[in-house]
């Protein structure tokens, strides 16, 4: 099979869908790998590696994608590249579909099939290729929280370990999945106060045992969190519904409530945000305030650390990328059910039932 690989070009993207390494486990299984010039340049993936790995060289997207069958990438298609794509494509990448009614139209018309990593799941009922970003999204939202904190950012001037004989600051953790466990790691690192917040009991207990009581966890109920928010300094927030939008769990009302000075990072940003007053950020300017709250909600925050989450992501796809290069899109997908969640497009039609419910499409 062809595989394309386009250089990403949203703002501030460097991350790329393949790295040498995978191009030449693709090239290995009989298959021809066409590279966008300059893709890898950002973190240290020149042409030269590339062409090395035994990719070929394109000068453009656009002979990227005439030539390449598999379009292997990170973000989801900007206008520009979503025209570009053919029925005879296959789109393999983050998409969010559910918050996005201007791309799904877009991916529709192309009439490809389009396979978003997000809503690919495993034998546990994980989604093993949005994993690497949430651990990436999750450790990095406490650095970022740290920094906001900053006077000179807006914050309250507060550290969020505090020092001896200072209180430390109060992180709420709203959703315990892969993202907020990671973000709770690091913020127990940080020797923060933290409570996280899920609706699985199950993800509650697990949390306790793993950190052993060092964290706070709490059912996530609208009352709870309500009061959780008012006493909180930083409120990161990392919940999923699978390929549905975010819920509203913080209100505009809310915010009148909370700390003058106080942090949200809204990790789930990339699904419609889970507060109220969220809008997706870049990392050129990353934040907002409003009611002297400090908002961090950039989309694509593993962006920021592009070569640690390109390797990471690259662990991840690489094998169901391998497979549906090996034995064709259609058949793999026929194959693999875990694979066939991830399908949402094909020849026209929106196949995710979350999406198709969230932006009130025919499924
Ligand atoms: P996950 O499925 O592992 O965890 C989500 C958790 O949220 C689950 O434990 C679930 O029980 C919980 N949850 C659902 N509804 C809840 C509610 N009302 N209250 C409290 N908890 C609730 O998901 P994840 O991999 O950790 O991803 C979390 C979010 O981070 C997703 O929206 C994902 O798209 C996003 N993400 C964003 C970026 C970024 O750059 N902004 C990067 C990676 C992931």
């Amino acid at each position: 099979m062809r595989i394309g690989v386009p250089k990403e070009i949203k703002v501030r993207e460097y991350r790329v869908g393949l790295t040498p390494n995978s191009v030449t486990e693709f090239v290995r299984h009989g298959h021809e790998v066409f590279v966008q010039s300059t893709a890898g340049d950002g973190i240290g993936f020149s042409d030269e590696m590339y062409e090395a790995a035994g990719a070929t060289i394109l000068p453009d997207a656009a002979a990227v994608f005439e030539k390449g069958e598999l379009i292997v990438k990170v973000k989801e298609p900007q206008p520009s590249e979503t025209a570009m794509l053919k029925p005879h494509h296959t789109l393999y990448t983050y998409l969010h579909l559910a918050a996005d009614a201007v791309q799904a139209e877009g991916l529709r018309k192309a009439g490809c099939l389009s396979i978003a990593y997000e809503t690919v799941t495993d034998n546990d009922g994980r989604l093993p290729l949005l994993t690497p970003m949430s651990q990436v999204a999750g450790r990095m939202s406490v650095s970022v929280a740290a920094h906001c904190m900053q006077k000179a950012q807006g914050g309250r001037g507060l550290m969020l370990g505090g020092v001896p004989g200072v209180l430390p600051a109060k992180v709420v953790i709203i959703g315990g999945g892969v993202a907020g466990t990671h973000a709770a790691e690091m913020a127990i690192g940080a020797r923060a106060d933290v409570t996280v917040f899920d609706r699985s009991n199950r993800r509650l207990a697990e949390l306790d045992e793993q950190f052993s009581g060092a964290v706070k966890t709490a059912y996530s109920t609208a009352a709870a969190l309500e009061q959780a928010v008012r006493e909180a300094d930083v409120v990161i927030g990392a919940v999923l519904i699978p390929g549905a939008a975010a819920p509203k769990l913080v209100t505009r009302a809310m915010l009148k409530e909370m700390k003058d000075g106080a942090v949200l990072v809204d990790i789930a940003i990339d699904q419609g945000g889970c507060f109220e007053t969220s809008k997706a950020t870049t990392h050129d300017d990353p934040t907002y305030i409003i009611d002297n709250v400090v908002h961090y909600c950039v989309a694509n925050m593993p962006g920021a650390y592009a070569r640690t989450s390109t390797l990471a992501l690259n662990n991840a796809t690489l094998p169901l990328g391998l497979e549906i290069a090996n034995k064709g899109p259609k058949e793999a997908l026929n194959a693999n059910p875990h694979l066939a969640r991830g399908l949402n497009t094909a020849e026209g039609e929106i196949c995710y039932k979350p999406v198709a419910d969230d932006l009130d499409l025919p499924y």
